[in-house]
């Protein structure tokens, strides 16, 4: 198996709008029309992995109330979504695949090692990073090109110097998170990029951000294994941001990410509200994976001025990266 694709109807079981089952139900349907057929069902694992990021206190409280601040969770369900990128950490380790993708809900980058936020619960590409770590990949980096900052995932490695956090997001957005200024602290500092873009954002710049800033960065910290947190919430289309974003630009930068950093790469869904923009992109994305042409194209947008600037004032407070 080339790229492992892990997925289960299970991961529907959890109601929160616009955080909603269709979102993989419509995705899993999208990619069988597309001949992509052989799903991998999460696996279980010891729940001492969940611990490896998250209090004993937090966890105790999802399994008590089955809450945390903001809406109802039953625990085997935030548990089957970390399961399943576990699921493709193991899968990695074990060679039974070249990489994967996680089809997986409810998402998890905005939660902390205390605290959920925004639809998640576990942060499920944090959990996997540790996994990976345990077995050896010593150095991730985490890619988030969800439309909004990965707040939790910063906090969660802000001062380790062993994961490279870098982040592209909208702001102004939700969390609020996410300046330039926030680049870690201790023996983190220096390891989380932070790159806010401005609304109508779209392609040209992210293909600029990338090769001014992703794959230099990521050449030169030289990872064991990419973790994207793959949230398509910046797609144009998407009603949660007003990035400009198409289904193509995931495809190139996926392919960028294997061909310029390393091909340990795994994809797991973070954000994405459109159902008929998220399959086309889900479907974009593991195209690249395995290595095949996309006939998709690229929809240029225009774009807003200044992007330039934003590159030059990252890379101006990141001076040990280029
Ligand atoms: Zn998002």
């Amino acid at each position: 198996m080339e790229t492992g694709i892990i997925y289960t109807p299970l991961f529907q079981n959890h109601e929160n709008y616009p955080e909603c089952p269709d979102r993989v139900k419509v995705t899993a349907q999208y990619l069988i029309k597309n001949d992509i057929k052989m799903f991998t069902e999460p696996r279980v694992f010891d729940e001492s992995w969940i611990q490896q990021v998250h209090t004993p206190e937090y966890i105790n409280n999802i399994i008590t109330t089955g809450s945390v601040d903001y809406s109802d969770i039953h625990y085997e369900h935030a548990l089957k979504s970390a399961f399943g990128c576990l699921t493709a950490g193991e899968m990695l380790i074990q060679d039974e695949a070249q990489n994967a993708f996680v089809l997986n809900r409810p998402p998890g980058h905005h939660t902390y090692a205390d605290r959920g936020g925004g639809f998640c619960y576990l942060n499920n590409a944090a959990i996997l990073a540790r996994y990976l770590q345990m077995h050896g990949m010593e150095k991730i980096m985490i890619i988030d090109w969800d439309a909004h900052h990965g707040n939790g995932t910063e906090s969660i490695f802000y001062d380790d110097p062993s994961v490279l956090y870098t982040s592209i997001h909208q702001s102004p957005l939700y969390p609020g998170t996410g300046e330039i200024q926030d680049t870690g602290v201790g023996q983190g500092e220096g390891y989380t990029i932070n790159i806010p873009v401005p609304p109508g954002t779209g392609h040209n710049s992210y293909m600029k951000i990338f090769s001014e800033i992703i794959l230099p960065a990521g050449k030169q910290f030289h990872p064991d294994a990419v973790v994207i947190s793959a949230g398509q919430d910046s797609h144009k289309k998407d009603p949660l941001s007003s990035l400009c974003l198409c289904s193509g630009s995931y495809y190139t930068m996926t392919r960028q990410i294997l061909t310029s950093i390393t091909p340990n790469v795994i994809g797991v869904l973070e954000g994405g509200y459109n159902l008929a923009s998220l399959p086309v992109s889900v479907h974009a994305i593991v195209t690249a994976l395995q290595k095949k042409e996309y006939t998709g194209g690229i929809e240029k947008v225009n774009e807003p001025d200044g992007i330039m600037q934003i590159i030059k004032s990252v890379k101006s407070t990141h001076p040990n990266w280029w």
